[in-house]
């Protein structure tokens, strides 16, 4: 982010580097429980990038002295793979994937009933496979969906998206070029029913009129992510459900 540059962004229609319109969504798909061995897992293609959420517990939280007698721990660890981006990323955590997995892990609690389950821990792990912007947000998306799969129980879902300054225009849903060359990037999650913010950063300079615009179109966004995320739940659980009543 910011890093300014002479490459332009937005040609003179109107549309972005990548032919999208300011307000258009990258394509998105959702594939639920792609893992056996996990209680609840998802897979999303978000744009370039491909996430696996993986989701394990409530089990019995371990080295106990982490427990909590009042409720769960929520654990997500959000790794991004050495192959994921263009230039070999060192493996192992680092500063910025500590800081998306306590961002990350604070918004899922806020979703998750924690409270029915004392002494426990609930783990979550987010692997970028495929980086190209936005990969914070696309891996709580698919992780929300991962802890409906594993019937954890929750308030509402979280699903986010990101809107930013590219050209000096408010845009939504940044790709890779335009999160490294444009001038901000607003991340938000919220939990759709209620529009309860449980993620919101924020990368670059907006004016509040900015700020307002982009959370506008963010909102906007959030609803069809939502859907997305309910459709995909759908898809899988009344295939199961056929597939019990042959
Ligand atoms: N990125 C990268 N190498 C890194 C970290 C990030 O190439 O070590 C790329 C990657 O495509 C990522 C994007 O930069 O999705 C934006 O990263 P940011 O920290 O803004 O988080 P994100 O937008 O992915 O949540």
């Amino acid at each position: 982010m910011g890093t300014e540059s002479n490459i332009k962004l937005i040609d003179e229609k109107g549309l972005r580097i990548d032919g999208r319109s300011p307000e258009e969504l990258r394509p998105i798909k959702i594939e639920v429980d792609v893992l056996n061995r996990a209680d609840g897992s998802a897979l999303i293609e978000w744009g370039g990038n491909k996430i696996l959420a993986a989701v394990y517990g409530p089990r019995e939280a371990y080295p106990k002295h982490n427990q909590d007698i009042n409720k769960a721990i929520v654990k997500a660890r959000y790794n991004m793979e050495a192959y994921s981006v263009d230039e070999r990323k060192r493996p192992g955590p680092d500063r910025r994937s500590m800081e998306i997995s306590k961002v990350l892990s604070e918004a899922l609690e806020t979703a998750i009933m924690v409270e029915q389950f004392p002494r426990a821990q609930i783990d979550v792990f987010i692997e970028v496979m495929q980086a190209d912007a936005g990969t914070r947000i696309a891996g709580l998306t698919a992780a929300s969906v991962a802890l409906a799969a594993a019937g954890i129980p929750m308030r509402d879902f979280v699903a986010g998206c990101t809107a930013g300054k590219v050209d000096g225009q408010i845009v939504l849903d940044l790709c890779k070029e335009e999160d490294n060359f444009g001038q901000a990037d607003l991340p938000i999650a919220i939990m759709p029913r209620s529009g309860r913010i449980v993620l919101l950063q924020m990368d670059g300079d907006l004016t509040v009129e900015e700020v307002e615009k982009a959370t506008g179109m963010i909102m906007g966004a959030i609803k069809k992510i939502a859907e997305l995320q309910r459709n995909a739940l759908l898809t899988k659980f009344s295939a199961v459900e056929t597939e019990g009543g042959e």
